[in-house]
């Protein structure tokens, strides 16, 4: 199989997005037309990888069997490593996997109380509702940051989402509530427990120092981890490129995804991915692709 994530003329490979969101965390689509655009988009293989929770899952694979593509069955879990928030994607987990719903269930619990918690940090700068109106915003189970960020744009508090997290969400503002998300240990474990691939997401996004990004990785390696984001659609091209060569050097998989969370942001789109690098191993190199695509794919068992 070809190592790109894009198709060509001359190569029958498919195009892979393995990470993106649907209104069951803060898409804005809902799964079905999140599958939707994304055929339209020319993606062949798609993942479904919504924050903690798999609620989405069951939409998007009818929609996709319905469209003759594949649905990857994913998940993106928010961990805590040495202090910062990190998110661990799981791809082909088995969403019936206990230990990980059992997982995903104390996250969102704790989602839920920080939800609370960040509606009264912010009323103490006067902003009136803010749990409420997020809570109003969110389609799925889970609040998210995103829906305090679109309440205050809704609002007229901020201009745009940026400023939302610059000035009241962003680590060390008023309405930034820490806390233990899952360990690194605890959410390889869950995902490799369902039977999936654990994937490092956009390890740009988080600016660490060279030292450290290469301990974050070898804290992933030993839990189990197999793969590195290296494409996304929150990278830059030069970080792209970097990611890539140190996963080939490190040895691990790469995988690529958009992020993609609707249509709003219009600079970044399904299905839009420049190509794994030539010396990358791709994170679906032993998927079973080939036979009808069916609602009933399985982790491990895909054909
Ligand atoms: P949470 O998991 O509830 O803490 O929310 C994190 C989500 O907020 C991420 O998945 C992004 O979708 C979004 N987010 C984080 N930082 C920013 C930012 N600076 N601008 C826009 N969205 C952001
Ligand atoms: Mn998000
Ligand atoms: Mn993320
Ligand atoms: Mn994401």
């Amino acid at each position: 199989m070809s190592n790109t994530n894009t198709p060509s003329a001359d190569s029958p490979s498919r195009c892979f997005d393995l990470h993106t969101h649907s209104l069951q965390s803060d898409g804005t689509l809902t799964p079905a037309e999140l599958v939707t655009r994304a055929q339209a988009a020319g993606v062949d293989v798609l993942a479904l990888t919504d924050h903690d929770v798999t609620d989405g899952i069951a939409e998007a694979r009818a929609t996709a069997a319905s469209l003759d593509m594949r649905l990857i069955a994913g998940v993106e879990i928010s961990v805590t490593w040495q202090g910062l928030t990190v998110h661990i994607v799981g791809l082909n987990i088995d969403i019936a996997g206990h230990a990980l719903q059992q997982g995903l269930s104390r996250l969102r619990e704790f989602r839920q109380w920080r939800a609370v918690e960040i509606g009264r940090r912010l009323q103490k700068k006067r902003i009136e509702g803010a749990y409420e109106g997020a809570r109003r915003l969110a389609k799925g189970t889970i609040v998210s940051r995103t829906h305090f960020a679109r309440f205050l744009v809704e609002q007229g508090y901020v201009r745009g989402m940026q400023q939302a997290f610059k000035q009241f969400l962003g680590s060390g503002k008023p309405g930034h509530v820490p806390g233990q998300w899952a360990t690194l240990d605890e959410a390889v474990g869950w995902i490799r427990s369902a039977g999936g691939q654990a994937v490092v997401a956009h390890p740009a996004r988080y600016k660490l120092s060279a030292g450290k990004v290469l301990r974050l990785f070898g804290d992933f390696r030993e839990c189990g981890g197999e793969a590195i984001e290296v494409i996304s659609g929150s990278h830059t091209p030069e970080a792209n490129r970097h990611f890539a060569r140190v996963a080939a050097e490190q040895d691990f998989l790469a995988s690529a995804g958009s992020d993609y969370h609707g249509p709003e942001k219009t600079w970044m789109d399904l299905g839009r991915l420049p190509a794994l690098p030539e010396d990358c191993v791709p994170v679906w190199r032993d998927w079973k692709m080939a036979g009808p695509v069916t609602s009933q794919a399985v982790a491990g068992s895909l054909s």
